[in-house]
């Protein structure tokens, strides 16, 4: 083991502000990779000023669902509608409650509140994914519901999750939007469920812009959908089986219109050609980065064994298992801090925080009712339960760089940074506040 001063106390970093060439850095971490096709598709659009049509829409749904491997696609302008629009077409209604994993985006669930429903919290296991054990200690009378999310592209562990919902007849919902693509056991992410839904905005690993699918292949659920954000579409050529709503046509039935850009899906045609061959190099690169620091003390991978048939798609954002007793107790946040100085900052600790710890799920009122949006419409109190997800869990992870492809000479650089910390622990624990955060919101200014 050398000695090295940590960059975080004054030492050299592994990688110096000027090692990489804003090009080669550039081409091997921006998610948004445009292709000359992809531009000119955009170009087309913007020169026809057709925005706000659905032609290239129409396309892209198509290809989408091909691709997809179901019946119907439906494009949105971004990922919170499309997840909305889900929640309308199997029904959520008053009173009712849905099963979401604490850890996670707000955009996953936090709509529940629109629809009069409540969300109801659960763990998350060891891949930082819904824990089916801790399914049915949320399920009451009242469940109409599971979202389930492909946390940071792993994917959930969709045989006991679709066992429980057949069991009590729930509906499935999956957020796709950090797995697209992925699969689980051979079988495609976002057809397991009644329904999925997706982001593809600029960050996501299906990068399209600002925009959002809807895929499932129930045509009632299709026609919800439609109807619920697409008020041009919300006619008698697409409402076909859906008597109830034949008298509301030319409407968007969520007060809320979901129609994409066109820019958008014009640029999602041709992501969608690359994205497949683009994934597998990304985890091409992920693998050997993890292989890298394979029995280090203190950390572990967490990525799925590929032998099984399952994977992570475009690897969305890699995370590890951290574990301070290997490490003198030294705290992730610490290592995060350290590892960020010498690799120009790719590490973070925790993820999302846990959303039932949020004030929105506490105590919002968005109708001016006099109680919480979350349990309005609710005889019980689901907040009493939000503190069986256990939180300590959840801080144990941190983040590592995503590389677009395999380039060994700068994953190697960046492996050294995470090594360099590990192996020079030792000069952190006197600095330690020994405090995790256990994670970040999103868009805050602690990024
Ligand atoms: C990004 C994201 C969404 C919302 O998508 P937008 O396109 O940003 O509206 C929903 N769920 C998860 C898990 C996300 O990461």
């Amino acid at each position: 083991m050398t000695q090295e001063k940590l960059a975080v106390l004054g030492g050299e970093p592994v990688i110096p502000a000027d090692r990489i060439p804003a090009e080669t850095y550039d081409k091997l971490f921006r998610k948004m990779v445009l292709t000359e096709e992809a531009k000119a598709a955009a170009m087309d659009v913007i020169e026809k000023g057709s925005f706000s049509f659905t032609d290239v829409t129409e396309k892209f749904q198509q290809e989408f669902a091909a691709w997809q491997g179901t019946k119907y696609a439906i494009a949105y302008c971004n990922g919170t509608m499309a997840l909305t629009s889900a929640m309308f077409a199997i029904g959520l209604g008053e009173g009712d409650e849905i099963i979401c994993p604490t850890k996670t985006y707000w955009g996953s669930v936090s709509q529940a509140i629109n629809f009069g429903a409540s969300a109801v919290f659960c763990n998350i296991n060891d891949m930082l994914s819904m824990d089916p054990g801790d399914i049915e200690r949320c399920i009451t009378p009242r469940t109409k519901a599971i979202m389930v999310v492909h946390y940071f592209a792993y994917p959930a562990d969709m045989d006991p999750i679709m066992e429980i919902a057949h069991k009590y007849g729930l509906k499935v919902i999956e957020d796709v939007s950090h797995a697209q693509g992925g699969l689980y056991k051979g079988k495609k992410l976002g057809t397991f469920g009644d329904v999925a839904a997706m982001s593809l905005m600029s960050t996501k690993s299906l990068a399209c812009g600002e925009l959002g699918v809807l895929v499932t292949d129930d045509r009632r659920i299709y026609e919800r959908a439609m109807a619920f954000g697409h008020y041009e579409r919300n006619n008698a050529n697409y409402i076909k089986e859906c008597d109830d709503l034949k008298d509301y046509f030319h409407i968007a039935l969520g007060g809320a219109k979901g129609r994409a850009n066109q820019v958008c899906t014009a640029i999602a045609r041709d992501q969608l050609k690359h994205y497949d061959e683009r994934s597998r190099h990304v985890r091409e690169a992920m693998n050997y980065f993890w292989d890298q620091l394979e029995g280090l003390p203190g950390i572990r991978a967490i990525r799925v064994d590929e032998s099984t048939g399952s994977n992570m798609a475009g690897w969305y954002e890699p995370h590890g298992a951290y574990y301070p007793d290997e490490l003198h107790g030294l705290s992730v946040k610490r290592f995060a801090e350290a590892v960020r100085a010498e690799n120009g900052g790719f590490c973070y600790e925790g993820g999302n925080f846990c959303l039932h710890t949020h004030p929105f799920f506490k105590k919002f009122d968005l109708t001016h009712r006099g109680k919480p949006s979350r349990i309005a419409f609710n005889d019980r109190d689901v907040r009493e339960d939000d503190h069986l997800c256990d939180p300590s869990l959840t801080k144990y992870c941190f983040s590592a760089p995503r590389f677009n492809y395999l380039d060994r000479e700068i994953i190697d650089l960046y492996a050294a940074g995470y090594r360099k910390v590990i192996e020079n622990h030792m000069q952190l624990l006197e600095s330690d506040a020994k405090e995790a955060q256990g994670g970040r919101w999103y868009g805050s200014e602690n990024q």
